[in-house]
């Protein structure tokens, strides 16, 4: 089957695709239904994980797409080809490799990088019983983010002021302002939410009933596009301490960038998912990386999330503008290029390789 029928049109088609594909490699497949939810065209939403190899295994590689919706296209064709092409039958006897389809469905079938209540997933694993992180820099940049009106004046100025703030204090500056996350505004870019999302929720479940409790290494790779280079893909180190880091460089090579340290397309972000599997299952040693594919230039990817969020913000829009938005969102984090796609899958094949040799060296 060639790379590009991995990559599917829709949420719908990437679910079933993906079951196919799990119930032909023989996987233990278990799914979560996202309650009070449904797709475009009223089908159900749900997280789907394959479980293949030990199920006493002492290492695990868990590979997740769809953490941020819409980026879920993408992260669907990867774990799909992975079934698709076998490569579970490189796994080594000791250990086990889980595949989450979806761990936002909402955004995945909706095309939004947020979910159900707009909040960006890799920005809510915070503890919701202390002070949340300040969100100031954000705050200073919302009413240009999302201005009153997306065609128009209105819209100018809050491009103009963007600018200007980048040129004043510097793109990195202006990007970690808007994408380090933000919990004061609910409409807004980068919402870390005010709980526990659903999905963190399901996790922790998975984490438990799906992870052995065997397990005393994991690897995750978290599937993302929209950041750097067109077709080159990211691998984001989410980790504190100098083991973990080394440990990275020597499973992935050194390409591999510390989020921490600053080093990574991403800008330093709070309330990640690595420190959500931490709390869960503290026991076992974690070697966390996101995956990040670029797709277009960062500034229109940007403008798509800037249009998509102030689309969700209005009560009404027109009809055509709605969906012109929508096909920006796609475009911004999916590429219909078979020779992105190939890139894709390719890189992401080869660091499942490198992560199960590096679990079970
Ligand atoms: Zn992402």
């Amino acid at each position: 089957m060639p790379i590009t029928e991995y990559f599917s049109p829709d949420y719908a088609a990437a679910r079933q695709r993906f079951q196919a594909a799990a119930a032909g490699a023989g996987a233990a497949l278990t799914s979560h239904l996202l309650p009070g939810h449904a797709g475009p065209s009223g089908e159900a939403l749900a997280i789907d994980v394959a479980r293949l190899g030990n199920a006493r295994a002492q290492a695990a590689l868990l590979v997740i797409s769809g953490t941020h919706g819409v980026e879920g296209f993408a992260g669907s064709g990867c774990q799909v080809g992975l079934l698709a092409d076998r490569l579970y039958e490189a796994l080594p006897e000791s250990s086990c490799l889980i595949l989450l389809h979806a761990l936002n469905p909402f955004g995945f079938a909706w095309q939004r990088r947020v979910n159900e209540d707009g909040v960006d997933l890799n920005r809510n694993f915070v503890d919701f019983s202390m002070r949340l992180p300040p969100s100031g820099a954000y705050e200073a940049l919302h009413d240009w983010l999302i201005p009153a009106q997306w065609e128009g004046e209105a819209r100018r100025e809050a491009d103009a002021a963007l600018m200007a703030f980048g040129q004043t204090h510097g793109m990195r500056a202006l990007q970690a302002a808007v994408s380090g996350g933000q919990y004061t505004r609910p409409t807004g870019l980068f919402y870390g939410g005010a709980r526990e999302s659903w999905s963190a929720l399901m996790l922790a479940r998975i984490l438990t009933e799906v992870l052995p409790g065997t397990v005393r290494r994991l690897g995750v790779i978290d599937l993302h596009t929209g950041l750097g280079p067109a077709g080159y893909g990211e691998p984001i180190l989410d980790g504190a301490g100098p083991a973990v880091r080394e440990r990275a460089v020597r499973w992935y090579g050194p390409d591999v960038k510390d989020l921490g340290a600053g080093e990574s397309v991403s800008a330093r972000v709070v309330g990640t998912m690595a420190r959500g599997i931490e709390r869960v299952r503290p026991e076992v040693e974690l070697t966390y990386i996101g995956l990040e594919f670029g797709t277009r230039p960062v500034m229109e990817v940007l403008t798509a999330l800037r249009a998509d969020h102030w689309l969700h913000a209005q009560a009404r829009a027109d009809a055509a503008l709605r969906s012109r938005i929508q096909q920006q969102m796609r475009g911004a984090f999916l590429s219909e290029s078979p020779a992105w796609q190939a890139a894709v899958y390719g890189r992401t094949a080869d660091l499942v390789f490198r992560a199960l040799r590096g679990l079970c060296a």
